[in-house]
């Protein structure tokens, strides 16, 4: 003879409410003293299994986003970067920028935060429910260049174009080759005023013409980038360096030691660009070629 708990949580099992079968009989020694009306017992007992569900599509989403590793920005200490203007973060965490498909583009040499903020925003992103996506520039080139090839770019071009939101990290690091510069051209115009790319590279855009191998292209990329964006130029050292530092293993520094700034000072003419809050010209500083 089965009693009615017991099938009661049969019938939890069978429905796939695991979470909810789980708390069962906790909630119902905590009912038998408080006695709350059958709607609050009802809603405790289905409220545990919405946490677990939301929960378990967070970390698939997470997941299908491909981060290298998940930072937030609780985890960022500005202190240590004061270049970074933190109203302008306030502003891109809202995430309004997404929604109005718009571009972040973070500037700076290595270490000094541009892949933990691109992924604290896309984290952000994923945790209100729109959909991120992380790759390299090296990997997105290498990936589609391999579609082109076998003739099926514009089924794979989608995985790029679906997201709200799509992280290129790394642009820079390694210069594209002609087929990866025209494959990442037609990415920008294709997400042009649809959706939000958020970029990191280590190069200032003056030296974009020698990424792309073609100052053309390369302006008619940054065109498309630039019209509705805000750049993030990180002028600081490494926070790699930091713990190195303390440990006497590397000089304190000094003017000369931190790391040299990166973009330079003045905006195409064709490029209307927007800084959040209308922030300081510095914080949205672009090179022409
Ligand atoms: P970049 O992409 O600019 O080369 P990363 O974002 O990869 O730098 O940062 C290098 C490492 O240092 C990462 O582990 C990152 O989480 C950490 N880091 C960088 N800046 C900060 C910061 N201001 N506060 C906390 N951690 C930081
Ligand atoms: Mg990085």
């Amino acid at each position: 003879m089965t009693t009615p708990v017991e099938r009661l949580q049969t019938s939890l099992e069978t429905l796939g409410l695991k979470a909810a079968e789980a708390r069962l009989e906790n909630l119902l020694e905590e009912a038998a003293k408080k006695e709350p009306s059958y709607a609050d017992f009802l809603q405790d007992l289905l409220s545990c299994e919405v946490e677990a569900r939301r929960t378990r599509y967070l970390r698939a989403r997470l997941q299908l986003a491909h981060f290298p590793f998940v930072k937030t920005f609780d985890q960022f200490d500005f202190s240590f970067q004061p270049s970074i203007d933190e109203r302008q973060i306030r502003e891109l965490r809202s995430l309004r920028f997404i929604h109005d498909a718009s571009n972040v583009i973070l500037l700076g040499p290595p270490g000094v935060g541009k892949t933990h903020l691109s992924i604290a925003l896309a984290e952000a992103a994923i945790r209100s429910g729109l959909g991120a996506y992380f790759i390299t520039a090296h990997d997105l080139a290498g990936d589609l260049g391999r579609a082109y090839r076998e003739g099926r770019l514009d089924r794979r071009m989608r995985v790029y174009l679906a997201p709200k939101l799509l992280v290129i990290d790394e642009v820079g690091y390694l210069p594209l080759d002609d087929l990866g510069t025209t494959i990442f051209f037609q990415l920008v115009s294709a997400r042009y005023e649809r959706g939000s790319i958020i970029l990191t590279s280590n190069k200032s855009y003056a030296d974009w013409g020698s990424i792309f191998g073609d100052s053309i292209i390369a302006t008619a990329i940054l065109d498309r980038l630039l019209h509705h964006s805000t750049t993030i130029n990180i002028r600081g050292e490494s926070y790699r360096l930091k713990d190195r530092r303390k440990a006497g293993l590397v000089p304190p520094r000094t003017q000369e030691t931190a790391a040299p700034s990166l973009a330079t000072d003045s905006v195409p003419p064709k490029t209307r660009h927007k800084t959040a809050l209308g922030s300081t010209p510095s914080a949205a500083k672009e090179a022409s070629f």
